[in-house]
């Protein structure tokens, strides 16, 4: 039950989406399979002045009510993102993409491509391309596993290769994607380049 909101915010959950670039970014967990030594959870409690620290995640209904009480039609795409990493809570994913499918939204997935390792039970791409998913954002982050592992410290083993799997995956099963890295860190950007367009990937430098 929503008792009181401002912007995103719902009493007792905290900031449950933000606007930015003319899209509505959710923000449904704060847990994440990896520590990136660049991560913003490190140095802030959120950005474009909103507190993403979550007191508890919201349920499915409590976002769904939220997103239910929108004008969705002024935003050009709704992105899973936020202060952690989305696939943790796979089928909150699943579901409300589903459910701004039948809306007619945009959906993109900012991730770090771990979902696979977080449902070895689950087959991860085929689930989102059958809920409808246009489009994902893997963080490649780095050139090398070595490096990778440095910058990131995944939580899971072969956490490299599965980012890079689940993006050929993503490609195959003709859901837009893009690979990203970040600017400041000591990455090779031209092979990083490299690696997302020889997977048939965009690439960004964030
Ligand atoms: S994957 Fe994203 S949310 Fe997770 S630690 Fe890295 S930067 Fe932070």
């Amino acid at each position: 039950m929503i008792e009181e909101e401002v912007n995103g915010d719902i009493a007792g959950v905290g900031t449950l989406y933000y606007e930015g670039h003319d899209n509505l970014y959710l923000n449904i967990t704060n847990r994440c399979s990896a520590n990136c030594i660049f991560c913003i959870r490190d140095i802030s409690d959120g950005i474009y002045g909103y507190d993403l620290r979550l007191k508890k995640e919201p349920s499915i209904d409590e976002i769904l009510d939220k997103l239910g009480s929108l004008d969705l039609n002024k935003y050009r795409e709704v992105v899973f993102t936020g202060f952690g990493e989305p696939t943790i809570r796979f089928d909150v994913v699943l579901e409300v993409t589903n459910w701004l499918k039948e809306r007619g939204m945009k959906v993109r997935l900012d991730t770090n491509g771990h979902a696979q390792l977080l449902h070895p039970e689950r087959n991860v791409i085929s689930e989102l391309k059958e809920a409808g998913l246009d489009e994902v954002s893997v963080s490649l982050n780095a050139e090398s596993k070595e490096i990778y592992d440095k910058l990131c410290q995944p939580a899971l083993k072969n956490a490299y290769e599965a980012m890079l799997e689940f993006t050929k995956e993503a490609v195959k099963a003709g859901i837009e994607s893009r690979m990203t890295v970040v600017g400041f860190n000591d990455v090779d950007i031209l092979k990083c380049e490299k690696i997302a367009h020889d997977m048939g990937a965009a690439f960004h430098v964030r």
